[in-house]
């Protein structure tokens, strides 16, 4: 996506490799060299170039430029890496955060919804069944079938829809059974 790049660009443009090295904990010396972050080593091979703005590891090959290197070590997207540098080295570029941080909170509250809906299910279901056997060991036909039918044809075979109208409509059914074990 064009923002995306141009966003992730500006990052490139505005933020030192030297400060986003120190702000991902990679110590080096005066030199700008240091002990490798992608691999094992005693003696330093990954070197940073302020003037070029890249980083290079001559033990592994790694090379790129600042937003890479973050992106790597945090082991997230370039957008994500570039968005985590603005946000530590102050750089003040606009990534629209209000905006996605309500789609995260919408996203995040579908996903809670979801769950509690399928622990619902589930748990419904159990008790359905039990609640099933328990009525015919003690042959109490006459619910029977009513529970057989909201077994099979809502949460065996029913639509997302079919269990929200067993959930809103028939509280009384769940309500009776779990009393009935609870005791
Ligand atoms: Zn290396």
């Amino acid at each position: 996506m064009a923002t995306f790049h141009s966003k992730i660009q500006e990052v490139k443009t505005k933020a030192d490799i030297l400060q986003v090295a120190q702000f991902l904990n990679i110590k080096l010396d005066r030199a700008n060299k240091g002990l490798c972050p992608f691999h094992r080593e005693k003696t330093p091979s990954f070197s940073i170039s302020p003037k070029k703005q890249i980083y290079k590891c001559f033990g592994c090959g790694e090379a790129g430029d600042s937003v890479a290197l973050a992106s790597k070590v945090l082991d997230v997207n370039s957008y994500e890496a570039a968005k985590q540098i603005n946000d530590a080295l102050h750089l003040g570029i606009d990534f629209g955060t209000k905006i996605n941080r309500w789609a995260v909170t919408q996203y995040k509250q579908k996903v809670k919804a979801r769950e509690e809906f399928e622990k619902w299910e589930n748990e419904t279901f159990i008790l359905l069944c039990s609640y099933l056997h328990f009525l015919e060991d003690n042959d109490e036909h006459y619910e029977v079938e009513e529970i057989r039918y909201y077994l099979d044809e809502v949460f065996l075979y029913g639509s997302t829809e079919d269990k929200l109208n067993f959930w809103k409509h028939n509280r009384g059914v769940v309500k009776r059974a779990s009393e009935r074990f609870n005791k």
